[in-house]
């Protein structure tokens, strides 16, 4: 059973196009409004029935001549009844507008604390950590950071096994709920990452301003490395800088050798990328059998 508050959609009507006649020069618009609207309500029906799952990606740390899995990220999935899936970056803005997100994020880091319990259970011989993403508006709930707590508590985990990324949309919002969320993770011991650097608004500025323990270089930065001269310029700065400041820099979307040994060059020596492993249910299943030392 999944852990969600259940939404009401009663307020939503999804018009009947045998009883409704759109008129042509709106048609579009109405269409998409009306797919829209049946879209946000198959979400929170595949929420409510259990259907969404986690996949999770495995991040290793490459300064070993093996790399080794120092933590995964956990990442939602909405299966099909093909077998294939929509892509969250379909559904969570759908979640965003319809309210669910909350929920959704809520239920995401209750599950990533029952897996790194049953992770503990199991006797794995060294801890790794998992992270989960967090949209804005739920930094912006009252009752997060106690909800993060509770299920810490729920489940014995150690809170310095569980990350939480951030978006820079939420370090931005300098509101008191969101600036109160982040002070007691900062207290609880559970650390943030921030996501997506080299998108949107990126600053080095939330490097000195946030209690941030680790920071994201986005696939859009990494994935023309080395050959592109400006990304490489502002990489390697930027990882100067967050090591200066004693940040973790993990670099995302890392798909072939040169762009790691590249970033391990440059003083980057943790990665996430397809190159190392995809997405997978099972965190086993997640890894790719290891690169050969001499394409490394
Ligand atoms: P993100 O948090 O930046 O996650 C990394 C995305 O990059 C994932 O896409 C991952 O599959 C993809 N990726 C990782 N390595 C590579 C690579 O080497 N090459 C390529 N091409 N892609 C790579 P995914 O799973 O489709 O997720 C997309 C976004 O959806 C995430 O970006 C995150 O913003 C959002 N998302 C996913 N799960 C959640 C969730 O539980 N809650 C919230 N609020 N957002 C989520
Ligand atoms: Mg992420
Ligand atoms: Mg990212």
């Amino acid at each position: 059973m999944m852990m969600g508050r259940a939404l009401n959609l009663s307020n939503f009507v999804i018009p009947n196009t045998t009883s409704v006649e759109a008129p042509t020069q709106t048609a579009p618009v109405f269409n998409a409004v009306r797919s829209m609207m049946a879209d946000s309500a198959e979400l929170t029906r595949a929420f409510e029935n259990g259907d969404l799952l986690l996949h999770y990606q495995p991040q290793v740390d490459a300064s070993y001549c093996w790399p080794k899995v120092i933590g995964y990220e956990a990442l939602l999935r909405w299966p099909l009844p093909d077998g294939s899936f929509v892509p969250p970056d379909r559904f969570i803005p759908i979640a965003e507008n319809n309210g669910l997100v909350a929920a959704l994020d809520l239920w995401v880091i209750a599950s990533v604390c029952d897996e790194l319990a049953r992770v503990k259970a199991d006797g794995a011989p060294r801890s790794v950590g998992i992270s989960a993403n967090v949209s804005t508006a739920q930094f912006g709930q009252r009752s997060f950071a106690k909800s993060v707590a509770d299920s810490l508590t729920r489940t014995g985990v150690d809170p310095a096994h569980l990350t939480l990324e951030i978006t820079e949309r939420t370090a931005l919002d300098r509101n008191e709920v969101t600036l109160r969320n982040i002070q007691a993770f900062r207290e609880m011991g559970v650390s943030l990452s921030l996501d997506d650097f080299g998108t949107g608004y990126s600053s080095l500025l939330h490097l000195k301003t946030l209690p941030i323990q680790e920071i994201k270089l986005d696939r859009s930065l990494v994935s023309d490395l080395p050959q592109q001269q400006r990304d490489a310029v502002i990489v390697s700065a930027t990882i100067g800088l967050a090591s200066a400041l004693g940040l973790r820099v993990i670099a995302e979307g890392v798909e072939v050798a040169s762009q790691a040994n590249w970033l391990r060059e440059n003083g980057c020596h943790l990665i996430q990328g397809f190159l190392y492993g995809r997405p997978a249910a099972r965190k086993r299943d997640a890894i790719t059998p290891l690169p050969a030392p001499a394409n490394r």
